[in-house]
């Protein structure tokens, strides 16, 4: 594949079970990105790479009811399949799944994934359905993309531990990667929810990144008391107009615990509200960070 046949759009599980079941048969590899679609280039930049990795692309468009809370943004989530089935088709993308709430939840559906520990922290203190949600969308888009790898981002970045504890704690047979956050040139993570903010909501949202910048600049000059950082960021973020901070918290990035010095290695994770929008951003203290 990545040859000129025209990307297909599949909509039934069976469907894409036998479209998969074909392709291993064939010896092909297929590389995998789950999405719930309204494209920016992060979710691009997850295709270009798994065009590198696989032999079939497949992408999955679903915006899960399942990882929204009742208070959450599932109806007014931005959407736009057609402008999606483009961009797909220009990084070259083989296959889009897009199943209905039908397909993905029939009646009398009853099975749900909880990933214990991991998920207890940080967006699961606000989020409490979010990641049960998100474990068993993937788990069951797993079973009917039957993918070798599955490509996710780092700006999610709990969500990539969640997986990965998943894939391994239930044997699951495919490589789970994690790719860096893409970011806008004046460093704002891309998100489809960055669309909802005002023009004075998206300059104060550069207060997430800016925050990383300068925990980077401390670790940098060797600072690993947590609890310093910490609160020199919250009082950065307070001065900020339209923010209200859900969480800033430095975990381990195996047990997404939190901790108090930076001797293991961890990441710091912030969710911050601009405006009624949800940001969140995170820095793994250690690695790059191309923000100017
Ligand atoms: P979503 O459509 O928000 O569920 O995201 C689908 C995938 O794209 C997830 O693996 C996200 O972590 C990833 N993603 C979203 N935003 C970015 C970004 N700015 N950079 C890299 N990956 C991203």
């Amino acid at each position: 594949m990545g040859n000129n046949q025209p990307m297909k759009i599949i909509a039934t599980v069976p469907e894409m079970q036998r479209y998969s079941e074909a392709l291993r048969n064939s010896g092909k590899k297929i590389a995998f990105v789950p999405t719930m679609g309204y494209f920016h280039d992060g979710h691009l930049n997850l295709m270009r790479e798994a065009r590198k990795q696989g032999d079939c692309v497949v992408i999955s468009i679903y915006v899960n009811p399942t990882q929204f809370g009742p208070s959450e943004d599932l109806e007014k989530y931005p959407r736009n399949f057609e402008r999606d089935s483009k961009l797909a088709e220009e990084v070259g993308v083989d296959v889009i799944f897009f199943p209905s709430n039908a397909e993905m939840y029939p009646d009398h559906y009853q099975t749900y994934v909880t990933v214990e520990e991991v998920t207890k922290n940080l967006c699961g203190l606000s989020r409490p359905v979010h990641f049960r949600g998100v474990a068993t969308v993937c788990a069951k888009l797993f079973n009917m993309v039957k993918p070798h790898m599955a490509i996710f981002g780092k700006k999610d970045f709990q969500q990539l531990v969640t997986i990965k504890r998943m894939v391994s704690d239930l044997n699951m047979d495919l490589q789970i990667f994690g790719l860096p956050t893409t970011r806008e040139t004046d460093g704002l993570a891309m998100s489809s929810r960055n669309v909802y903010l005002s023009p004075e909501e998206r300059q104060s949202a550069l207060c997430l990144s800016l925050s990383l910048k300068k925990a980077k600049e401390s670790y940098d000059q060797g600072e690993r008391d947590a609890g310093r950082i910490l609160e020199s960021i919250t009082n950065y973020i307070k001065g900020i107009p339209f923010t209200r901070i859900d969480y800033i918290k430095i975990c381990d990035t195996t047990t997404m615990q939190d901790v108090s010095s930076l001797e293991k290695e961890s990441v710091l994770a912030l969710a911050v509200f601009v405006g009624s929008t949800r940001l969140i951003d995170n820095y793994v203290f250690g690695e790059e960070l191309n923000i100017e």
